[in-house]
């Protein structure tokens, strides 16, 4: 993207003018010329649905909004494509077709590429990344990062830790990382080092990591939780605590509101071999009342974040939307569609904050594809040889959804398996316009960092 502007530009003035002519009526090209915007953000909101391919989009559009439906986020004006590989760890020149969160994440956080497992850390090398999220701070942006899963996990670490294996999520997690032991002289676990970075508003699950403890340095001998007060964190662990949550000036907000990861928004019956399961409707509203919605976390996040200053700089805030991806691993067609609306209800917020607010870029994307296939109804002649299960979506017709991309499924150590696909990025906002077109994933960084005035 960085490399292409003013072909981009270029490519983005004769598409109107084309479209002014073509079947795009003149008010929606109007809209569209509108739409493009060069110059800095005040404010940066990403969005990444994990594992959110465009068969995981489809399924849930089906589902929620009918086949002729559309979501808040289809409504972005400009989309593009982004290719999804990792780097081979043995050999970094080759690549590996399918990426995790880590080698994904570390791509649209720092624009380096890198091998699957490793958080903001180079193949082979291990050498540390800069990423957007350290770039924004350095240029004055307020930060925030908040998922529905674990916030040590690959996508909210890769923002705020350096590390070669994204198992070492807490001080007792580091069998694979011991070099960077605290008690070894090295920065901590993805927990320590989240709450080290100073990133204003840290929210998700995870309370689990936070509870061990601290093995050097100053804060040796102290659980996570103290350590993060102690570096100046407000702790809250309810949707309660954070509907009344205030700070201090200089004060972070650190959100650990499960466990582990956070709970389902639906449920329903898991996919099963054929016949499948279904035909079913999912079970809403199943979110306890203690924990807060995706959305409602992110509208507190900017609420925490905004300044009221004149200063160009605002905030920069990833929004994950993290179990998509947890279950098309598991084959929960149900609980997969429940989080990916409650992500595009997040998404619909951030919309309505930025119509207020036009100087705030927003990217939605994903960090790789998933399992998940729409198939015709399962015949008994003639069917798939994987886990299926039929809904019956807004249209009140029936949809199968298939996954087969593992033989043994689904447990912790057998799931169904990410796909090596390019996947959407769509924007609106200052440097939106760059997202059109086919680019590697490594390229958000760009974008965002142009956005920021860092390139
Ligand atoms: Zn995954």
């Amino acid at each position: 993207m960085v490399r292409t502007k003013p072909l981009v530009l270029l490519f983005v003035w004769c598409s109107v003018a084309a479209a002014q002519q073509g079947p795009v009526s003149s008010g929606e090209a109007a809209k569209l010329q509108r739409q493009i915007q060069a110059g800095r953000a005040r404010n940066v909101i990403l969005f990444v649905g994990d594992g959110m391919g465009d068969s995981e989009i489809t399924a849930a559009r089906n589902y929620w909004a009918g086949a002729a439906g559309r979501l808040a986020m289809d409504s972005l004006p400009f989309t593009g494509t982004v290719t999804t590989y990792a780097l081979r760890e043995d050999d970094p020149s080759q690549p590996d077709y399918v990426t995790d969160s880590a080698a994904g994440g570390t791509a649209w956080a720092t624009g380096q590429k890198t091998s699957n497992g490793r958080i903001s850390s180079t193949a082979k090398t291990d050498k540390s990344l800069k990423t957007i999220l350290e770039l924004a701070q350095q240029m004055g942006y307020r930060t925030g990062n908040i998922t529905t899963a674990e916030i040590t996990d690959a996508t909210p670490a890769v923002l705020g830790a350096h590390v070669n294996s994204r198992r070492c999520q807490g001080p007792e997690d580091m069998k694979d990382c011991p070099k960077y032991k605290k008690n070894a002289g090295g920065p901590g676990s993805i927990a320590e080092q989240l709450v080290d970075h100073k990133i204003d508003v840290l929210m998700g699950g995870g309370r689990q990591r936070y509870e061990q403890i601290v093995d050097g340095g100053p804060g040796e001998g102290k659980n996570t939780l103290a350590w993060a007060e102690s570096q100046g964190y407000k702790v809250i662990t309810t949707a309660q605590d954070l509907s009344e949550v205030q700070l201090q000036p200089g004060q972070g907000l650190l959100g650990l509101f499960n466990a582990g990861n956070m709970s389902m928004e639906w449920s329903g019956d898991p996919a099963i071999p054929y016949p499948g399961s279904g035909p079913q409707k999912c079970k809403q509203f199943m979110r306890p009342a203690s924990e807060p919605a995706l959305f409602a976390m992110m509208r507190k996040a900017i609420r925490l974040l905004e300044t009221t200053d004149t200063k160009p700089q605002g905030f920069f805030l990833q929004v994950e939307g993290a179990q998509i991806d947890k279950r098309a691993h598991t084959a929960e067609p149900c609980e997969q569609i429940g989080e990916t609306i409650a992500f595009d209800n997040a998404i619909l917020f951030a919309l309505e904050y930025a119509a207020g607010h036009p100087d705030t870029l927003i990217i939605v994307t994903a960090d790789h594809g998933h399992s998940t296939q729409i198939v015709p109804e399962p015949k008994t002649d003639a069917h798939g040889t994987g886990l299926m299960s039929t809904l019956t979506t807004a249209d009140k017709a029936n949809m199968t959804l298939h996954y087969g991309t593992n033989s043994v499924c689904c447990s912790s150590s057998h799931s169904m398996e990410h796909t090596g696909t390019q996947v959407r990025i769509a924007a609106q906002g200052p440097q939106a316009f760059g997202v059109l077109g086919v680019h590697d994933m490594s390229e958000i960084f760009h974008l965002m960092a142009r956005a920021i005035g860092a390139e």
